[in-house]
């Protein structure tokens, strides 16, 4: 018993939390306690969230004190917080190894929008995105992405007064790079044994990786999936984004018909419009050729200016590139910008001390 708890601590740094379900089953097999601890363990963190062994009030005072000998309960803590005009706020979260990263709640009618980071950065590079230009530091543990959830469901309460509504993966990372951790925290999200919440109210966002399209298609994924496709011109998509070197678009067409015979789910595309690059009609043109197979539903999305040196496209040009895929009968909606002033709309997630303001 005592080679296995060492081992358990060894390998994963004391966190209960980041124990699968068999590591607590074979802890609890190997101190003689009952398999069914593991379900009221598993309820007590992933269901109520508690920060301390001893709120496990339905467990033996043997067993917590079992527990406080070998785990410890660790979660992340929110460093800073930054309000913008229209009240949308940003987060910084610290992680146990010092690491930052950030997550933005998006208040609107009726309801409150969470933005939450896979990654600490993002190892793509996509030169409009201020994320990518911090390079790829580490993947966020499936325990770190549910932390986000709760600490920030709590400030939605406090703040808005009511809790998150809806999820959206479009924080720090690239989700589809950190698969199994990803999908283990949404289904811990939906799971009527922990957060309950309803999968259609989750939205992955992903910048197009082809297998992960596919081994989201051949899974149980219920959430729904944005592509971020933005370019849709192959060559000129390689050079502003270099994922679509290995994903070229014609095989994340493929993916993205597969994923749509196999799952009748219709994919938002999402579509950053910049100025003299992606915003002709002739790129309408090609977004609707690339969009042929499969039912979507377009979000056109105002550029967050960057260091990159791209511009937001007109509105004028805007409204045009709208109303030429209206006519072509798409679904077609324009995202304004939220929490520009505190450098909390997308593309802006840079690590924290990139931040004047939040210093
Ligand atoms: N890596 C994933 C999810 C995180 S990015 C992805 O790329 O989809 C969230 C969204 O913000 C993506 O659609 C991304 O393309 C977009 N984005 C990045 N930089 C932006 C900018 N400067 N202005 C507006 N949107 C941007
Ligand atoms: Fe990474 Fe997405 Fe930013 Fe590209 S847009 S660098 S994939 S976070």
């Amino acid at each position: 018993m005592r080679g296995l708890i060492r081992e358990l601590n060894m390998n994963k740094m004391n966190d209960i939390r980041k124990l699968s379900s068999q590591e607590i089953s074979d802890f609890l097999l190997s101190i003689h306690e009952k398999s069914f601890r593991k379900d009221q363990i598993y309820e007590w963190i992933w269901k109520k969230g508690v920060c301390h062994f001893d709120e496990m009030i339905n467990l033996s005072k043997l067993l917590i004190g079992k527990l406080q000998e070998n785990f410890s309960l660790h979660k992340i803590v929110i460093k800073d917080e930054v309000q913008s005009n229209d009240l949308t706020t940003k987060f910084i979260f610290e992680l146990e190894d010092a690491k930052a990263i950030e997550g933005v709640l998006i208040p609107s009618d009726h309801r409150v929008t969470a933005c939450i980071s896979s990654q600490v950065g993002c190892p793509l590079g996509c030169q409009f995105c201020a994320t990518g230009t911090m390079g790829f530091v580490r993947h966020l543990h499936f325990s770190e992405i549910i932390d986000q959830y709760e600490l920030m469901n709590k400030k939605s309460m406090e703040l808005y007064d009511q809790p998150i509504s809806n999820i959206v993966f479009m924080g720090m990372g690239e989700p589809l790079l950190n698969y199994d951790n990803v999908m283990t925290a949404i289904s811990i999200l939906t799971s009527p044994k922990a957060k309950a919440l309803s999968p259609s109210r989750i939205t992955l966002s992903t910048v197009g990786i082809v297998d992960g399209i596919i081994k989201l298609a051949d899974s149980n994924f219920k959430a729904g999936l944005a592509v971020s496709l933005h370019i849709p011109n192959n060559n000129l998509r390689s050079s502003i984004m270099p994922v679509n070197v290995a994903n070229p678009l014609p095989k994340l067409q493929e993916a993205l018909r597969y994923y749509f015979k196999k799952t009748g789910e219709r994919v938002t595309i999402e579509y950053v419009l910049l100025k003299h690059i992606n915003d002709s009609l002739e790129d309408a043109d090609r977004l609707l050729k690339f969009c042929k197979p499969f039912p979507v539903k377009i979000n056109l999305i105002e550029y967050n200016a960057t260091d990159s040196g791209f511009e937001k496209s007109p509105l004028v040009q805007e409204k045009n590139f709208k109303a030429y895929l209206e006519e072509k009968n798409m679904v077609v909606y324009v995202r304004k910008s939220r929490g520009k002033d505190i450098a909390a709309a997308c593309g802006q997630l840079v690590k924290e001390s990139d931040k004047k303001n939040l210093s």
